[in-house]
Order: C-alpha cells, then structure tokens, then sequence
C-alpha cells in the first residue's frame, strides 16, 4: 500500500503559513510536524510513504496521482473568527464512498484518542480532493484558534499522527 500525505500550506510558511494563532503558532509548522509522524507511522506498519508540502496544490496533486498512490491524506489546522469553536472534522470529495470510508476510519480514530470535539465527516470540494485520483480525505485536525485544541496541537502532535495512521490501516485492512 502506498499512501500519500501531505502537509498543508507551505513549507516553513513561505510563503503560506496557513492560518496563524494569536500565539503565533503556524497551521504550515504543525502539519509539516504530524505529517511526519504520520509517515513515520505508516512505514513502521510496512506502508510505502510519501510525504510532501508544497505551495503548488497542482504539485502535491500531480505527485500524488503520478506515482500511482492508493489514499491521499492532506492534514489541516483549522480557524475561525469565533475563539470557541473547536474540534475535529475530516473531508472527503462528493460522492465518493472510498472517500468517506477512509474519512470515516481517520475521524473515529482521532475522536476516540483526543479529547476534541467530534464535528464529524463531511464533503467538499478542495482541489486536492477533486483532483486526485485516489481515495482522498482532508483533516482538520482541530481549531489553532481556540486555546484548549491550539495546546492539543502543540502537545499532542504523535497523538494525532497515531489516529491518523490507525484509521489509514483500518481503512487498508477492511478494503
Ligand atoms: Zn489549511
């Protein structure tokens, strides 16, 4: 199995650091973190992992359908105007029933590991979603603008990348 995650935004913020707590702390720094341990994850459970962030939505796109991977991941921090929202969804494109499996397997996982809030699977239609050819999700981790998920995402980065490996592997073991 060959996944393909990819950490949203650019890489080091530049020149996109995604959205930016009042603390300062980057969405671009904590995807790039738990991207890893993601990987790092999925390698140890025998997967073929290949981890990228780019500014280019067209180069993770490409990569991904290029090198012929079997589920894309994109992993997000979300925001909003009001400081008290908060949790954790997972996006799959319209329509696709691969897609809201996997979605299905990484949200179970992550709600049931972290104390988040769980706003549950949903469809849209992202360019990474609507342009890949695989099975493709897009995580939200949790809200960097609210001050109890920003310190989840600060200090339990190997606690999401764990749930987020676990429902890649239920997703393969159940396919
Ligand atoms: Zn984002």
């Amino acid at each position: 199995m060959r996944d393909f995650i990819n950490q949203g935004h650019a890489p080091n913020g530049d020149p996109d650091p995604g959205a930016v707590s009042p603390a300062g702390t980057r969405e671009s720094d904590i995807a790039f973190d738990v991207g890893l341990m993601v990987a790092e994850f999925l390698e140890t459970a025998g997967h073929e992992v290949i981890v990228s962030q780019s500014d280019s939505l067209e180069t993770i796109v490409s990569g991904a359908n290029f090198n012929q991977s079997d589920i894309f991941v994109s992993i997000h921090c979300n925001a909003a105007a009001n400081p008290d929202a908060r949790g954790t969804e997972t996006f799959h494109y319209y329509g696709s029933s691969a897609g809201r499996k996997l979605a299905t397997c990484i949200q179970k996982q992550i709600v049931s590991s972290l104390p988040v809030v769980d706003r549950g699977v949903k469809e849209a239609g992202f360019y990474v979603l609507k342009n890949t050819d695989m099975p493709s999700v897009l995580v939200e981790l949790a809200f960097i603008s609210n001050e109890d998920d920003e310190k989840l995402l600060i200090n339990n980065k190997r606690d999401f990348a764990a749930a987020i490996a676990r429902g890649v592997t239920d997703y393969a073991s159940t396919d």
